[in-house]
């Protein structure tokens, strides 16, 4: 495994498991899978429901925890400092863990400078060893930048070969916070998995869509957490160390940019009213 340098000097996995919607019961086994065939960092969220499951397999894998990474992120209805505190320590207790890797802000809705600032102080406490931010556009980036009292280590941004998110990454390098992708092999949308150019460049490397995707990431120093249920392409999405894109390559995977994701935009009014009027 490669890792990158935090912020703050914390070493974090170049590539790690995500377990969106891995239902709750399956939680445990496919963390279990994920450990045993060489993932270190897992990426969890409070309301993904199964972070009790990562804890239980965090707990059971016989792996040090300290050669483990466990994220997870504040829900919006957990916003504002004396709830995301609480949220804190509600999820250490299910991550089976007394502290967490990497702490985010999943959204930002609700009151997430309160939220923010329970991160901070959680950090400080030792509780978690990095904190930053999820889903955040550039114009909240920076304005997170500006007022919090610790620059975002991370933040976490639907971001693959469709979706290229260059501004984002240029200015989360001008601030010195890590970029890293949710969805890197595009959630499998829009026939991802028959891109002919990804297939065609993987040809020449013996590699599969989802490795050059994976890749292409890499290269960018984006972090990734490819999802999947299946052990072979659990380890599939970890042989991502052995070759290197040439820059033509990596030209021809720029071109492939729709400079549009697949979640609606957080200024489009249907989905910030789904976001604040969450139950
Ligand atoms: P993804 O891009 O990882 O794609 C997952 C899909 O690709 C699944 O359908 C899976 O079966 C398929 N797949 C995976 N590996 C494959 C392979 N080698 N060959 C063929 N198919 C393969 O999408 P994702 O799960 O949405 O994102 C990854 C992780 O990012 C999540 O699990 C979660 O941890 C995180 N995430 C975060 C947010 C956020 O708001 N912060 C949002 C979405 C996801």
């Amino acid at each position: 495994m490669e890792y990158v340098t935090l912020n703050n000097g914390v070493k974090m996995p170049k590539v790690g498991y995500g377990v969106y919607l891995v239902p709750p019961e399956d939680a445990k086994k496919c963390v279990l899978d994920a450990i045993s065939v060489g993932y270190r960092s897992i990426d969890s969220a409070q309301t993904y429901k199964n972070e009790e499951g990562v804890g239980d397999a965090v707990a059971e894998c016989g792996i040090a925890r300290d050669e483990l990474f466990i994220t997870t992120k504040i829900w919006i209805t957990n916003g504002g400092y004396e709830k995301a505190k609480a949220s804190i320590e509600e999820s250490m207790k299910k991550l089976r863990t007394d502290y967490i890797d990497l702490l985010l802000v999943h959204q930002p809705f609700n009151d997430y400078y309160g939220t923010y600032r329970a991160m901070e102080e959680a950090y400080r406490e030792g509780k978690v060893r990095a904190i930053g931010v999820s889903n955040f556009y550039v114009d909240r980036f920076i304005d997170i930048s500006k007022f919090c009292e610790i620059q975002p280590m991370v933040n976490q941004i639907e971001l693959h070969p469709y979706y290229q998110r260059k501004t984002a990454r240029e200015y989360a390098k001008k601030y010195n916070t890590q970029i890293e992708s949710w969805g890197p092999l595009a959630q499998g949308r829009n026939n991802f998995f028959d891109e002919p150019v990804l297939k065609e460049i993987g040809e020449k490397y013996g590699k599969s869509i989802a490795q050059v995707s994976l890749r292409f990431l890499l290269q960018n120093d984006v972090v990734v957490i490819p999802k999947t249920t299946h052990i072979e392409r659990m380890k599939e999405n970890l042989e991502v160390f052995d070759f290197e894109l040439s820059d033509e390559d990596m030209k021809r995977i720029e071109k492939l940019d729709r400079g549009r994701g697949n979640s609606m935009p957080h200024y489009d009014p249907e989905r910030a009213e789904m976001f604040v009027n969450l139950p």
